[in-house]
């Protein structure tokens, strides 16, 4: 590791294995509900991020609902009255409407990326520190679309990260086969089934990343 002084995301880079998640989740998830908190605590208030968020149509279909189930209507009502009110005027305009709004604009998708090269280059950097080996071998592993994206885009990745992933994707291979078992055994119960929902978390990634 180098001298210099840890950036703030090295310690959120840390505090991603603790979860009992895909690490990589993790990390955006944590990223993401600190932004939404962001912008109805504080961001609201900034005129400057207000009207730039309204000019560029505000977050894309699926931010959108996320940021609904904070259930903050102060907030929803401030951005998106002029929001709405734009739409609705263009919906009565004849020319072609341009592309769906969706991702087209998005800040926050447009962060993720951000936070997703963040996170890849704090991996490559420090994989092979004594304490990020540690807790990596201690976590839950890396669904397998974060795996992938590690493997396309850190050409070295450490022997010992691959071999971990490998033992994290027998074993949920392992549990799905035990859950198979399970259900064509009538006298086993509900609690006595392995969970295939954690395999499944493992192949798609956690829900919003
Ligand atoms: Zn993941
Ligand atoms: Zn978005």
């Amino acid at each position: 590791m180098s001298g210099q002084p840890l950036h703030i995301d090295y310690y959120k880079f840390m505090d991603s294995f603790k979860g009992g998640k895909c690490p990589f989740c993790s990390y955006i998830l944590g990223k993401k509900e600190g932004s939404f908190k962001h912008l109805i605590y504080e961001g609201i208030n900034d005129k400057y991020l207000r009207r730039d968020f309204i000019q560029s149509g505000g977050f894309c279909t699926a931010h959108l609902r996320e940021f609904l189930r904070f259930r903050d209507g102060l907030s929803v009502a401030v951005l998106y009255e002029q929001i709405y009110i734009n739409s609705a005027a263009a919906a009565f305009e004849r020319k072609p409407r341009g592309p769906d709004r969706d991702n087209q604009s998005c800040m926050l998708c447009g962060t993720i990326e951000t936070w997703k090269r963040m996170y890849i280059t704090l991996f490559k950097k420090h994989a092979d520190d004594e304490d990020v080996t540690s807790a990596v071998q201690g976590s839950s592993g890396f669904c397998l679309p974060h795996f992938r994206l590690l493997r396309e885009e850190i050409r070295h990745l450490p022997p010992w990260f691959e071999d971990f992933e490998r033992s994290i994707f027998d074993g949920n291979i392992g549990l799905m086969r035990k859950y198979l078992e399970s259900c064509s055994n009538p006298a086993g119960t509900d609690d006595d089934k392995p969970s295939w929902k954690q395999v499944i978390l493992s192949l798609l990634g956690e829900e919003g990343v």
